[in-house]
């Protein structure tokens, strides 16, 4: 019997490997759109996070080899900082996230955690030290417990339902008729967006990384659930380093550091009321953002 039992568990462990891959892959849905199979180095260690900052170090960086996105990006995040990353639609924000994750290497240039070059560590334990709280998330047609213990293999109940309780979920799950197991996605309970996002958020608790890239929704929620996940957002990052893209600087206002980027260079950095003083892309920005926000309000009124 054992023989036959180990072959099964084999199975097991192959299924759960592929599991977690195909999870971090669906987050990365839409950062990604051709990913490229990067190697390990031969013999390539673990990542071993004590404080984890981020580098990016003169990184050069093309999809195609004749039309260059990052020309000589340098910034660092120090570890526990919250930093977005703003920019003009193309200026290259979630390829910052794709090289981070490593779906490609840089063309030249390093990227360090925690002093360490991504390309020399073991891709597994990179992607396991990076949380993504995506704008779209993929749920699965299984219970809402399910889909926020998919964040790490072998999460127990209880660890569920503390991330659900940190996600403010529980409000939620607490109202469904058969709480944890009842079947959402698809062919189940359709959540909305805002209930989705905090899935997502869930399933960042549960898999508890040091490093958490946030990329904000586009589609905006209604500004009181907004404010409500934001809250939520800047609790999860407490004690974390994260790099939020963003798209509505509203959003991002109170960060450590605003990275602003354009055509692929860093064209300003600082804090919100440094950079709206600067009078330079970001205030601009700004400006428009705060124009077009007013005349929503009043068509809506
Ligand atoms: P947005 O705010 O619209 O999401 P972004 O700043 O995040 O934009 P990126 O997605 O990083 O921009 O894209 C930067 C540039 O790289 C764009 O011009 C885009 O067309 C190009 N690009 C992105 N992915 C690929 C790819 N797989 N192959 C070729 N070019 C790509």
């Amino acid at each position: 019997l054992t023989q036959l039992f180990r072959p099964l568990d084999m199975l097991g462990m192959v299924y759960r490997t592929i599991r977690q891959g195909l999870i971090d892959m669906a987050e990365m849905f839409r950062l990604l759109d051709t990913p490229v199979e990067v190697p390990d180095a031969p013999g390539a260690p673990a990542l071993v996070i004590r404080r984890p900052s981020i580098v990016f170090d003169d990184v050069v960086f093309g999809y195609e080899p004749d039309r260059t996105i990052l020309h000589g990006l340098s910034f660092e995040v120090p570890a526990g900082q919250a930093f977005a990353i703003v920019g003009p639609s193309g200026a290259g924000k979630s390829t910052i996230a794709r090289l981070l994750y490593r779906f490609y290497d840089p063309l030249s240039g390093r990227i360090l955690i925690d002093g360490q070059d991504i390309r020399q560590v073991a891709q597994t334990s990179l992607r396991a030290a990076i949380g993504i709280v995506p704008q779209d998330s993929v749920l699965f047609n299984d219970t809402i417990g399910y889909n926020i213990g998919y964040g790490r293999d072998g999460a127990e109940a209880h660890e569920i339902e503390t991330a659900a309780r940190g996600a403010a979920l529980m409000g939620l799950i607490d109202r469904l008729p058969q709480g944890f197991e009842t079947e959402v996605g698809e062919r189940g309970l359709k959540l909305s967006g805002g209930e989705k996002q905090r899935v997502a958020i869930a399933r960042t608790l549960v898999k508890n990384p040091p490093i958490l890239i946030l990329d904000e929704a586009t589609s905006a929620l209604d500004t009181r659930t907004e404010q409500d996940i934001l809250a939520t957002l800047h609790r999860v990052a407490e004690h974390r380093t994260s790099l939020s893209i963003a798209h509505r600087l509203s959003t991002i206002a109170d960060a450590d550091r605003i990275l602003v980027l354009n055509e692929g260079k860093l064209a300003e950095s600082g804090t919100h009321s440094e950079l709206l003083r600067r009078d330079g892309l970001y205030a601009e920005m700004w400006t428009r953002q705060a124009a077009e926000a007013e005349a929503m309000n009043e068509a809506a009124e």
